[in-house]
């Protein structure tokens, strides 16, 4: 009892400001000395649901300036807010490669959330990491790449608290599927879980995300929310997490188990509006009956009375101010401005800035072009060319006519659920089409609709038919034609299959454009010969014909190491039509696998507890490791020119032991750089275009079975025609490393690492080791 006692008493002082959190832990600590204990339980207890202007509020506490607190909603824009910017989502996102735009998307949510008061905005996503293709929320998140979606987090995260606003890394960890997901428990095996799921979180924590969201499923049977293991000892101890946790959406399940798991802030604080609070009062009770030292003489009651010490409430305040702190919302923050469902979506001010520059380049970036026969793309002002399919007409209910986007109506540009926004507008495909037709002298038919008859007669006659089809998913709140948040099949919805077969059947220069929350089974569609192209338009806005995308430089600030690689102020166009009129050349790579059958992900949907059987190999790990043949492998993307690999270029830089300090994200040294590969990338084709070249490694055989390889670096360069430029990645000793179960930590092993470099995860060009 003494020695957990003991272990429990360092990790309530873990969080002491380590790090860049000194400054602000230090503020915390003052503020919080003048704070009474009704206080202090009142910061860390949502004030109830729809009791405030935001999703989640804490009540304010003049006594030190700290504002009523809003929590909002999320990942691609301020939900519920209107003229805000409704972003692509984090998957096409993901799709772009780019850090720049993924930052430059992060600051621009930030900018809007902190403009309209929100202090607390819920994203980005790590979790759902995707490892199942179904999964209602993968569209959320980045990719199912640990490494791909780390990246992408800690460039959001590093983006929004840099405008302002406190981020939140969600949902921690293991809510893979809607499904039972307040019931199912993530059996994931500790190195699974340090190498694929916990990975995106390290990053978060390493780029100092204020808070982290605990999921409503469980982790071995405990809830998320209730898990000692989860929020002490992977998130504050070993990843040394300096802000708080807050509990999704009613996933807290008691008092003081909560509490002495490790979560910070309960949130909504009652059970969606019953008044019933797991705090507020009745921890305020846990608290005062706290007796440590008739628990050390009597170690059963100390269990049977579960009680909280005043050590861990003055915790858990000490993290929400300090976080609150460190990005600076203590003077000059605006006023919380009521916009939410529940007062109307009342009309706040235009936030929008000129944010949607970089929402039409996320959107036309994340576009992949996995397949283009005999040229057949880009589009020469063709004489005649049909748009046929719902999904290239707008809702005819609006593009906000279905509440948190309940439908699949008109072109999908979004999933469903609490991650959504409204669209300040949408630019249906087929009006953007049209805009461009007639510059060009173009005769359009079209078809809005999913009826294979009507399709083939507008295609039969036009020169180029392209066919828009879609998939959807979302939140396991709300069910879509059968589909209750996790998809029912990966097939295209409203059988877009028969539609694409009606207008192949007619046309011999069919395009197919996929807007989906994920991947779909193409292979159907691919039976057809006259499908000479498919577009992979992920889901997203951006389908606007505003020309002109201003120099990225100067509308926000990219972080100091940042070289600018895009040419700023050459890229115009938007979007779509962009890709298919071939003003800018497709750069986007899948950011997970298309399959040939849905069987073949080996991960699916389940009913029962999940025991994450496939450990490590899910995605590309998996298709490798049996020997499947993908349709589109991870990472795979046409592009209207061509790129040669050449000069690999490996040094190893210091293979001394690195430092064993803690820092947020964990020891500091795993994030040591251990060594380089660079390479050089030439666009040998004739127009110009940005590459994505893949560092993919493969540990030595000293290491435990390992996927044969894994993403561990990555860059976008843009080139023009004939131009040659050098990718340089630096692989962090974390990057070369398996989490070793025995000993409980990283282990680099020693021998020979493969390296290697190139297009895709299948595509490789240049190899070499790494010793
Ligand atoms: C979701 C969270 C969201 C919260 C508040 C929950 O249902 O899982 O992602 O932030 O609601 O809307």
């Amino acid at each position: 009892v003494l020695l957990s006692l003991l272990v429990w008493a360092t990790r309530v002082l873990a969080a002491a400001g380590d790090g860049d959190w000194a400054a602000a832990y230090s503020k915390a600590k003052t503020a919080l000395a003048k704070l009474s204990t009704a206080n202090k339980v009142s910061m860390v207890t949502g004030m109830g649901w729809e009791k405030g202007p935001c999703v989640g509020n804490i009540a304010a506490i003049g006594a030190i300036g700290f504002p009523e607190l809003c929590l909002q909603d999320g990942p691609l824009g301020v939900r519920y807010a209107q003229q805000i910017t409704a972003f692509p989502a984090g998957i096409t996102t993901g799709s772009t490669w780019d850090t720049q735009l993924i930052y430059a998307r992060g600051y621009a949510l930030g900018a809007e959330a902190k403009a309209l008061g929100v202090h607390v905005q819920l994203g980005p996503v790590g979790g759902p990491l995707g490892k199942i293709p179904e999964g209602g929320r993968n569209w959320e998140g980045f990719s199912n790449d640990p490494y791909l979606s780390g990246v992408a987090m800690a460039n959001t995260i590093n983006g929004m608290q840099a405008a302002g606003v406190q981020a939140c890394a969600k949902h921690y960890i293991g809510n893979e599927q809607e499904l039972n997901r307040n019931t199912q428990s993530a059996n994931i095996d500790d190195r699974t879980d340090h190498e694929l799921y916990l990975w995106p979180f390290a990053e978060a924590v390493k780029a100092n995300v204020s808070s982290v969201m605990c999921s409503y499923n469980k982790f071995h049977s405990n809830w998320s929310c209730e898990s000692g293991t989860l929020l002490n000892d992977l998130l504050k101890n070993e990843l040394d997490f300096q802000g708080y946790i807050i509990s999704d959406w009613n996933a807290q399940h008691t008092t003081v188990g909560s509490a002495n798991a490790g979560m910070d802030m309960s949130m909504p604080g009652d059970n969606f509006g019953d008044n019933k609070f797991l705090w507020g009062s009745a921890l305020t009770s846990a608290v005062s009956s706290y007796v440590p030292f008739l628990s050390l003489t009597q170690p059963s009651l100390m269990i049977r009375r579960n009680q909280v010490s005043s050590a861990r409430l003055d915790d858990m305040v000490t993290r929400i101010l300090a976080s609150w702190y460190l990005v600076g919302q203590d003077s000059g923050y605006p006023t919380v401005q009521g916009w939410t469902s529940w007062n109307g979506g009342k009309n706040g001010p235009n936030v929008q800035g000129d944010h949607k520059n970089v929402a039409r380049a996320i959107a036309r970036d994340g576009i992949v072009l996995l397949k283009n026969e005999g040229g057949a793309l880009p589009l020469k002002k063709p004489a005649s060319l049909a748009v046929v399919g719902y999904d290239a007409v707008l809702n005819p209910q609006g593009a906000n006519g279905c509440v948190d986007r309940k439908c699949n109506n008109g072109t999908l540009a979004m999933g469903w659920g609490s991650g959504t926004a409204e669209f300040p507008y949408l630019i249906a495909p087929l009006d953007a089409i049209k805009s461009q037709a007639s510059k060009d002298g173009t005769t359009v038919t079209s078809s809005g609709t999913d009826t294979p008859s009507a399709g083939a007669a507008a295609a039969s006659s036009a020169a180029t038919a392209i066919v828009f089809i879609n998939a959807d998913a979302g939140e396991g709140y709300i069910t879509v034609e059968g589909n209750a948040g996790d998809r029912i099949n990966l097939d295209p919805w409203h059988h877009g299959n028969d539609l694409v077969a009606a207008v192949a059947a007619v046309n011999k220069k069919t395009i197919v454009v996929v807007h989906s929350v994920g991947p779909l089974i193409l292979e159907s569609i691919l039976q057809s010969a006259n499908v000479v192209a498919i577009v992979w338009a992920g889901t997203g806005m951006g389908h606007s014909l505003t020309p002109g995308l201003p120099s990225l430089v100067g509308h926000w600030e990219l972080p100091a190491d940042t070289t600018v690689k895009t040419v700023p102020g050459q890229e115009s166009g938007n979007g779509l039509v962009d890709i298919l009129y071939g003003s800018t050349s497709p750069s986007g790579k899948l950011p997970y696998t298309i399959a040939k059958s849905a069987a073949d992900y080996g991960t699916a949907v389940s009913a029962s507890d999940d025991p994450y059987s496939e450990g490590l190999f899910i995605d590309y790990r998996h298709f490798d490791q049996k020997s499947i043949a993908p349709r589109y492998e991870f990472g795979f993307g046409l592009s209207y020119t061509t790129f040669s690999y050449s000069a690999l270029t490996i040094s190893a830089l210091n293979t001394a032991a690195g430092s064993t300090a803690t820092a947020p994200g964990g020891q500091v040294g795993l994030y040591d750089i251990v060594a380089t590969v660079s390479v050089s990338i030439t666009n040998n084709g004739t127009v110009a275009g940005a590459e994505v070249p893949q560092l993919y490694i493969g540990l030595p055989s000293s290491a435990p079975s390992t996927p044969a390889k894994q993403l561990r670096g990555f860059d976008k360069l843009s080139l023009a025609a004939g131009a040659s430029g050098t990718s340089t990645f630096r692989l962090r000793r974390k990057d070369l490393s398996y989490w070793d179960t025995s000993s409980k930590s990283w282990k680099m092993p020693t021998g020979a690492f493969s390296v290697m470099v190139g297009a895709s995860s299948r595509d490789i060009r240049v190899t070499g080791t790494l010793q």
